[in-house]
């Protein structure tokens, strides 16, 4: 447990980290931005030239999207709630009710309305919204979209049995290659080249571990195809976390 918590506090020292190195390229990354803009369109500009210009345009919006991204997610860590799981979850899928539709994918929810879960509401909602998100991509020609949350037994991070909240999100998408089953959790790993930034799992991941909760992947390709994330929350999961959270506010408030 020691060394659970151990490494929780690294990766809260990395998230910090992370989140001021995105801080500062921000205000850089703007000025770039709109000296790009001015540039495409300055009148003696050439084609070519507008082309490379806007080519990185492009680069840098994704390098913005990444910062944003990073930023959005370390910002939310405040204190942790009881959080009603089955209604974030529904109003995570009400953001995406359009994509739902238009990619014709027919939901199905299987949502204990009683299931609480004592963590960080904001992270929680930002873990079932990759989730979430990754199942739609993967299912262009439409498909199914199977949602569960309930309580039940499963492993803590130590292997043993315990009790807590279980979460699934099945989809009956296109699936992973071995390759991408393996390296998925990987910050930057991305099968999805102009729209991915491989960042989703890997926040996801560490929002689990930081909810003291595992993760297992089902994943088929072929004639019948498609992908299970099966997230475990022991119902004491937060007790490391919890003291870490109280040092967080007591250096925010001090700050
Ligand atoms: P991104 O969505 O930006 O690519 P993620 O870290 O969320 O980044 O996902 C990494 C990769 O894992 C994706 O590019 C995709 O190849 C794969 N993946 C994740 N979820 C699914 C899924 N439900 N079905 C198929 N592939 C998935």
């Amino acid at each position: 447990a020691e060394e659970a918590l151990r490494k929780t506090e690294k990766l809260a020292a990395a998230g910090r980290l992370a989140a001021s190195i995105a801080h500062e390229i921000n205000n850089p990354l703007e000025a770039v931005t709109n000296l790009l803009y001015l540039l495409q369109t300055h009148p003696e500009l050439d084609s070519t030239a507008r082309e490379y210009v806007s080519t990185a345009q492009a680069e840098l919006a994704r390098v913005s999207e990444i910062t944003q991204q990073t930023l959005r997610f370390y910002r939310q860590s405040t204190f942790p709630v009881q959080t009603q799981v089955a209604e974030v979850l529904d109003s995570v899928l009400a953001l995406h009710q359009l994509r739902l539709g238009s990619a014709r994918i027919t939901v199905e929810r299987e949502l204990d309305p009683t299931v609480a879960l004592f963590g960080f509401s904001g992270e929680l909602r930002q873990l079932f919204a990759n989730l979430i998100g990754n199942a739609i991509d993967a299912m262009v020609g439409g498909g199914r979209l199977i949602v569960r949350a309930r309580y039940g037994t499963g492993r803590s991070l130590r292997g043993t049995w315990c009790e807590g909240v279980r979460v699934t999100v099945s989809d009956t998408g296109t699936g992973m290659s071995e390759e991408t089953r393996r390296r998925l959790f990987e910050p930057f790993y991305t099968t999805k080249d102009a729209t991915g930034t491989g960042l989703g799992l890997w926040v996801s991941d560490e929002i689990i571990r930081k909810h003291s909760g595992t993760a297992r992947v089902k994943s088929r390709q072929g004639e019948i195809s498609g992908t299970t994330f099966a997230i475990f929350f022991p119902k004491d999961g937060l007790n490391g976390v919890r003291s870490l959270s109280n040092d967080a506010a007591k250096e925010a408030a001090n700050a």
